[in-house]
């Protein structure tokens, strides 16, 4: 648009990329950087550069990491004795904010699912297995979306771990059906994770 410079336009078009943002909020939101001190906007700038280059994935979970191993998986406190599964590394969020949960977690970075194509082998349940193997679990919490997916997934990862010597668990039924665990009010999925249900061992 001529009626911006340069920059700006470039700035409202990749804000308004941004999920839920739409050409009006991008336009305020460039006009109060444009309007803000240097300070906070650098900080800003340098945080999205931050999360890009240092961000990975931990080589023990799978969860968010900065640097080889993740925050919880170096606690000393959490408690090595269970394993929570769960699908992406936003879910470990939800699973925290319950305030329910000391253990540790196993990031599957996706769930099985039929209709998209998506078979057992893209989740590597062997490194899975590996570390209910090696380590000190006694049970493992899987803690997967009340969906079509999720539960396929569920019975998938049940499945490969007989055998194991592991308590295997479920989240309680009481989630909303058909909802990511992402959108689970903290409340609910604190008492779906207190009431889990067993899958056998
Ligand atoms: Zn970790």
């Amino acid at each position: 648009m001529d009626a911006y410079t340069d920059s700006l336009e470039r700035l409202i078009s990749a804000l308004g990329k941004l999920p839920g943002i739409g050409r009006r909020s991008a336009e305020r939101i460039a006009f109060y950087l444009l309007d803000t001190d240097r300070d906070e906007a650098d900080a800003l700038a340098q945080a999205v550069h931050d999360v890009k280059t240092k961000v990975g994935h931990c080589t023990q979970c799978g969860g968010l990491a900065e640097g080889e191993t993740c925050a919880l998986c170096a606690n000393p406190r959490r408690d090595r004795s269970r394993l929570c599964v769960v699908e992406k590394p936003k879910d470990v969020l939800r699973i925290e904010a319950t305030g329910g949960y000391s253990g540790l977690y196993h990031v599957l970075g996706g769930l099985i699912s039929p209709a998209d194509g998506t078979g057992p082998e893209t989740l590597d349940l062997a490194r899975l297995r590996r570390r209910v193997d090696e380590g000190e679990v006694e049970e493992v919490v899987l803690a997967l979306s009340p969906t079509a997916d999720g539960d396929g997934t569920t019975l998938c990862v049940a499945e490969h771990l007989k055998g194991a010597g592991v308590r295997v668990t479920r989240l309680a039924r009481g989630l909303p059906t058909g909802a990511s665990l992402e959108y689970a009010n903290p409340g609910m999925l604190a008492d779906a994770l207190r009431d889990r249900q067993d899958l056998g061992s």
